[in-house]
């Protein structure tokens, strides 16, 4: 019998690692050393070999990574910063909490990411910053940000949620993981994330010292000497355990990473040239850890496919169903419909179907066989 398809499927993960799991964390519980013990300064040293990057600031999750980089980065009330409206909330979420404006900017119809050609038309003198976002694991053209944020003096932000491990390739041929390009790069390590720890996790990544300095104070309640108060922070952690679990599957990330582009393979082959799906498009300067697999449908009844995969107990998924300039809790920025054309367009036609390091090429099979039949209606 095959095993029941799940978006992710973190238990028979844990089964093919529980040994040096429950081990790492055992020793964690026999510590007692649950908040900034020595499991969270080895994890972190581990990550900063991992990316390349000379700072890991480990925090509680990866929307507070966002906010404090903002925070670090001297972002106040008033300022802009640009980002994405095909996204998860979080990455805009923060900017607006903070009272600093969001400007959205289109994205590419091929990848979801930022449309670069767009950039500079919404920078006005208050913008402070980019936010890029590398959606579904592969990265936006950092290349030219870099270039738009260095014309402009902007800060650039990576929301790297969705892409750890992923690499951007520079013209001249040179690669850095994603997150230690801009001046901060924002990871989460929610379960369900490439590398995801079983709660809530995250970190931010910085080559700059005065910045690291400053990321780390504000996650400590802006402490920088015991019990001095240099300006307001937050309280941001990783447990101890968690740190435990995320140093044990770290060592594993680039085994699952190639997982999900096997698997995301197998789907590209099965729906190679079909009239109503088009593929996922790789960029030439990214590599893809596929954290989502996302197929865009024309000509087809997304919603009635979708009723009739959750009938033969496939999940599948809408990421995402309404872009950021058009949910309520952002109407206060003003946008209406058909600002923002791709991403309502690329709203109404994608489905993600599951993707993750468990899953088998019977299961695989099983949902394509589904689905073509189902578009075949
Ligand atoms: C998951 C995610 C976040 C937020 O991470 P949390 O750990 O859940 O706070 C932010 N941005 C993107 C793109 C995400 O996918």
């Amino acid at each position: 019998m095959m095993n029941p398809i799940r978006m992710v499927d973190l238990k028979g993960q844990y089964e093919k690692i529980k040994k040096e799991v429950d081990e790492s964390v055992l020793q964690v519980i026999e510590s007692t050393a649950f908040i900034n013990g020595p499991k969270v300064k080895e994890f972190q040293a581990h990550l900063e070999n991992y990316l390349g990057v000379k700072h890991v600031i480990p925090c509680a999750n990866g929307t507070d990574a966002l906010q404090v980089s903002l925070m670090a980065l001297g972002l106040k009330a008033g300022d802009e910063v640009i980002t994405s409206p095909f996204t998860f909330i979080a990455t805009a979420e923060v900017v607006g909490l903070l009272g600093i404006t969001c400007k959205f900017v289109d994205v590419e119809w091929d990848t979801f990411n930022l449309d670069v050609t767009q950039l500079e038309k919404a920078i006005t003198p208050k913008t402070k910053a980019i936010i890029p976002v590398h959606l579904f694991g592969q990265s936006c053209n950092m290349e030219k940000i870099a270039e738009i944020a260095e014309k402009y003096e902007l800060f650039v932000v990576e929301d790297v949620c969705q892409a750890i491990g992923a690499e951007f390739v520079f013209k001249n041929g040179e690669k850095k993981k994603l997150g230690t390009i801009g001046d901060t790069g924002c990871v989460s390590f929610f379960p369900s994330k490439n590398l995801g720890c079983y709660g809530d996790g995250g970190a931010i990544f910085t080559n700059d010292d005065e910045i690291a300095r400053k990321l780390r104070g504000i996650c400590n309640h802006g402490m920088f000497k015991q019990y001095h108060h240099e300006l307001l922070g937050v309280n941001s952690r990783l447990d101890s355990i968690q740190a435990a679990v995320l140093d044990v599957k770290l060592a594993h990330l680039d085994e699952y990473n190639a997982a999900r582009k096997k698997a995301a393979g197998f789907y590209n082959k099965m729906f190679e040239n079909h009239l109503k799906l088009e593929t996922p498009t790789i960029s030439s300067f990214s590599t893809h850890v596929f954290h989502q697999y996302t197929l865009k449908m024309k000509n087809a009844n997304r919603e009635a496919i979708i009723e009739k995969m959750k009938e033969a107990e496939i999940p599948v998924m809408i990421y995402y169903p309404i872009p950021l300039h058009l949910q309520e809790a952002f109407c206060y920025l003003g946008y209406k419909k058909g600002d923002f054309p791709v991403a309502e367009k690329l709203c109404d036609c994608v489905i993600s179907l599951p993707v993750h390091t468990e899953l088998t090429e019977e299961q695989q099979r099983y949902i394509c066989e589904k689905l073509l039949e189902e578009l075949k209606n």
